[in-house]
């Protein structure tokens, strides 16, 4: 009865939204280990994920995505107690945005601690943001953590999609986990607003100098793949092609209006979010060449 009742819900879905039926079922939260890694695991709720690392002596985590989704930051953990017993002893903040760093209560109340970049711990206490834990920790430009055989590097590289992004590293297991300023095989789209064009630029070039062979996304990737600096070189070229094109324009008086309703980069239109980044990408290269901010 309980089947029925689903297949029906599923046929009126597909009648309702055909492309939608095609997509194979996902589930809202997914734990997935990382292969090849003995305690690399990236938690997933809808469109936002997070690293979390289980060592002997206890669990690092990362960024509780749960932005608007009250229970977010508890079955987080709770997913991270269906794989260990073991204790969670870190929180770490990728970066100040509330769609990654809301929800933390739950780590705080497991007894975790919780460290963010200094400038993200600033912010958050301006903002007093009801849902997102102030750090208890700020880092610098570096820190190191670790725990129970595993070593964490945290980096900050500068300005880039935020003013406070960690570079998360594991040098044994060459993983990196870099949030929004890198998307995998996805066309830029809101995250745009408040970036860092320039900056964002040398934050890549320092980034493919650093030794690292897979990065995990704070959005999935096409099929979950993990990014590879092929990926980053590729979001470089994107940026610098469009700063290019609009810097001629920007320059000949044709921000924001004109650039905005006719700025195109047709190699990527098969990407997802080509549509609707367009013009988010347009009007920051516009405030960038065309009124100097
Ligand atoms: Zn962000």
């Amino acid at each position: 009865m309980k089947l029925m009742t689903a297949c029906a819900a599923t046929l009126a879905v597909a009648l309702a939204f055909p492309a939608a039926a095609q997509a194979p079922a996902r589930p809202q939260i997914e734990t997935k280990k990382v292969e090849g890694t003995e305690g690399v695991y990236i938690f997933r709720n809808g469109n936002h994920q997070a690293m979390f690392i289980v060592t002997k002596d206890g669990v690092i985590a990362t960024d509780p995505v749960a932005y608007g989704r009250p229970t977010g930051g508890q079955q987080y953990v709770d997913e991270i107690k269906k794989v260990t017993d073991k204790p969670i002893k870190y929180l770490i903040y990728s970066h100040v945005h509330f769609d990654h760093i809301a929800g933390g209560k739950a780590f705080k109340d497991a007894g975790a601690r919780v460290v963010a970049h200094e400038n993200a711990t600033k912010r958050l206490k301006v903002l007093k943001d009801p849902h997102t834990v102030i750090p208890d920790e700020s880092v610098g430009n570096k820190k190191t953590i670790k725990l129970g055989g595993t070593t964490l590097e945290l980096s900050y590289l500068g300005l880039n999609h935020s003013d406070s992004t960690l570079v998360m590293r594991l040098p044994k297991e060459k993983i990196v986990f870099i949030v929004d300023t890198i998307p995998v095989a996805a066309f830029p789209g809101r995250g745009f607003i408040d970036i860092y064009p320039l900056e964002t630029e040398e934050f890549i070039k320092k980034v493919l100098a650093m030794d690292w062979e897979r990065m995990i996304p704070g959005h999935p990737g096409p099929g979950d793949r993990l990014g590879t600096k092929k990926d980053a070189q590729d979001v470089l070229t994107l940026m610098q092609e469009a700063s290019a094109a609009i810097k001629t324009d920007a320059q000949a008086g044709k921000c924001w209006d004109a650039v905005e309703k006719d700025f195109k980069m047709e190699k990527y239109a098969t990407l997802p979010g080509y549509a609707n980044g367009l013009g988010m990408v347009a009007r920051r290269y516009c405030a960038l060449w065309g009124r100097g901010a």
